[in-house]
Order: structure tokens, then sequence, then C-alpha cells
């Protein structure tokens, strides 16, 4: 593959998009672990972002999606795939006022709303890359509840809604009435909510691989002040048990069904316990943290150390919840 050309390619199609070359993607995970990548495009609108899909797969070229980088693992020789960034470029958020979009957007939504007995009072559209905690501030601000959940999730709207992400009392499958996105094909398509195949961290959108544009979210009128204050409370609960201080890229393994990860991994004396600089947190054993310049490699070593040792004590088999690039 000619990188050179490439980038050539798409700076002729898509005329003034951002394209660096050779970025340590360290830089861009929460983990701050991984190889360079050897091209990084960040598209600012949606345009750009169906202009520099659509240009990869016309060329053939593998691509991938990068948002805030909250729950990847990155090889230490990084990736060859073009990576499209979709975070703070590409974030804008819209409190829908144009009542036909607004109808529209809530009519597939409705029997599901009707069951849970939500009347949805307001319609705001959040591009792919504004994070979770600037929706959440911004619907505060509004007057707007619903997504306090994922206040404290590091990730940006596009992660949300491959993921299905969630905590506490929420996830994105309960708010989002649907998801513009684009499809294999370079069409965008808007996914409804009942099409979306969400269930735990999972969703149609990631199984096809489809690049998430923005999402329609049905939020309830709330005091401000009633908002804030959850918010603040989820955030507490989340300093005082996650080791937000170190990076990680949070839960390191998926919830086993009937089990907690960070208990079975604590009930194998696991607590602390690393291989080079990676380290299973002291605080939250559900946590892998980068402790001191760790490797991928020691990473992934760590977490098959874990796999093992928690299989031999307890009979279950941990999966990973966190994303792993680059590896075979
Ligand atoms: C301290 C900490 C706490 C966390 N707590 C939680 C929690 O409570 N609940 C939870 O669910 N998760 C949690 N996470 C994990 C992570 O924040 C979420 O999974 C988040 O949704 C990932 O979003 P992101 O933008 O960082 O995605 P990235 O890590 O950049 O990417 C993750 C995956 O999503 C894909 N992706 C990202 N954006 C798009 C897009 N626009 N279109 C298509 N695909 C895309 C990527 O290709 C990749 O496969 C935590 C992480 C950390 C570090």
């Amino acid at each position: 593959m000619n990188y050179d050309a490439f980038a050539d390619t798409l700076s002729r199609v898509v005329p003034g998009v951002s394209i660096r070359r050779h970025v340590p993607l360290a830089e861009l995970t929460t983990f701050q672990i991984g190889g360079p990548a050897n091209i990084v495009v960040e598209p600012v609108s949606q345009a750009e972002v169906v202009g520099v899909v659509r240009t990869c797969i016309a060329a053939g070229v593998s691509y991938r999606i990068i948002g805030l980088g909250s729950d990847l693992l990155v090889s230490d020789n990084g990736i060859d795939d073009v990576l499209i960034r979709l975070a703070e470029n590409f974030s804008k958020i819209t409190h829908m006022n144009n009542p036909t979009i607004r109808q529209d957007a809530l009519k597939s939504q409705r029997s599901r709303i009707a069951i849970q007995e939500k009347i949805p009072q307001h319609v705001i559209y959040v591009e792919a890359g504004a994070s979770n905690a600037t929706v959440a501030d911004a619907a505060c601000t509004w007057g707007l509840s619903g997504f306090e959940f994922a206040c404290g999730i590091p990730g940006t709207i596009g992660g949300a809604a491959i993921m299905n992400a969630g905590a506490y009392d929420g996830d994105f499958s309960n708010v989002a009435l649907k998801v513009r996105c684009i499809d294999s094909l370079g069409h965008v398509v808007e996914v409804d909510n009942s099409q979306a195949g969400w269930s735990y961290r999972h969703s149609m959108m990631d199984m096809r691989g489809h690049v998430v544009l923005g999402a329609y979210l049905a939020l309830q009128e709330e005091d401000s002040e009633v908002i804030a204050y959850k918010m603040q409370d989820f955030q507490a609960r989340r300093s005082e048990k996650q080791p937000l201080e170190m990076p990680s890229a949070g839960s390191t393994f998926k919830r086993p069904e009937g089990y907690f990860a960070g208990k079975l991994i604590q009930d194998a004396g696991l607590r602390g316990y690393s291989v080079g600089g990676a380290q299973v947190s002291e605080k939250h054993t559900g946590f892998v943290v980068n402790a001191n310049n760790a490797s991928a490699q020691d990473v992934c070593e760590l977490i098959a150390q874990v796999q093992q040792r928690v299989y031999e004590h307890s009979g279950v088999r941990l999966e990973p919840e966190v994303r792993m690039w680059g590896f075979n």
C-alpha cells in the first residue's frame, strides 16, 4: 500500500481535510499505549466523513474509526489501516426545534417509550465525536434528563452507540431514537432504535462495520439542579471505586453472566498482580492499568495470565471487553 499516494488522493477528493502521518496511538488512547498509525484523518463535517470513507472504499483501503480511544489496546507495532478520528472536531450538539424532524424521530420510538411509561419531550442530535461528558453537560444546561448515566464514560457518542455503553441506571439504547451511519457500501443510512440490535456492549452497527455519524437522543424535561446532583453522585461513586488517576481502558473484561469480573479476579488472588508495567489495579480489580510505561505486550500477557488463573480458580472464562487492535 502506497500511503503517500493515498494521502494525496484523499486531499484531492476531500480538500482541506486534516491528514497526519505516523501518529503514535499512545497519544490517542486513554491507556497511553500503542505504536504508530500510518495515516490519521480528522474530518470536521458529515460531508468530509462521507468523502473520506467513500474514498477508502473506492480504493479498497481498510479503515477504522477511533473516538477518544477509551476502549482500545493498540499493538506496539501500531496499525496499517487508515484511521478516521471522530472526536472534538466533529462534535456539534443540536437541540432539535424543527417539529417535522422531531415528530419523525419520535414516531419510531413511541411504542417502546410507552412501555417504559416515559414521554420524550425533547430531541437532540449529536455528532459522533462529541464526548459523553459534553453531551451530559449540555443536556443538564438545557434542563434535559436521561443522559446522566453516561457523564463519566470517557468516550464519544460514536463509541457509545457502537458498544451500547452503559453505567449505573442506563445504557445508550435507553436514550437513542436513531443513529445516523455510513454503511459498508458508503451509503448514509438512519438506523432506528429497534433495528440497532443493542444488547450488552453490542450493536448491529458494530457487527456490520457501520461508521456512526451521529445520534438522535430523546430526553425529558427536568430541573437542571436535579440533573446536576445526579451527575455529581455518579461521578463521586466512580472516583471512589475506579482508578481514574491511572491510564486504563476501563473494565478490561466483560461481565460474565452471573458474576463480576473484578470479584473473580480478586478471589483468584490477583489484586496488584503485574506483568512489566501493566498491573491489575489495586483499587478496582476489574481494571488493568498502565502503572509504569507498560507496553501493549505487557497488557496482553497480563490479560492472558488473568484469564488462565481465573479459569483455574473458578472455572469461568473471562472475555476481554477492551478492543485489541493490531494483534494476531
Ligand atoms: C476510566 C474508564 C471508565 C470507563 N467506564 C465505562 C462505563 O462505565 N461503561 C462503558 O460502557 N464503558 C466504559 N469505559 C469504556 C469506554 O469509555 C466506552 O466503551 C466508550 O463508549 C468508548 O468510546 P470511544 O469514543 O473512546 O471509542 P474508542 O475507544 O475510540 O473505540 C472503541 C470502538 O468503537 C469504535 N468506534 C468509535 N467511534 C466510532 C464511530 N463514530 N463509528 C463507528 N465506530 C466507532 C471503534 O472503531 C472501536 O471499535 C470506560 C473507560 C475508561 C478508560
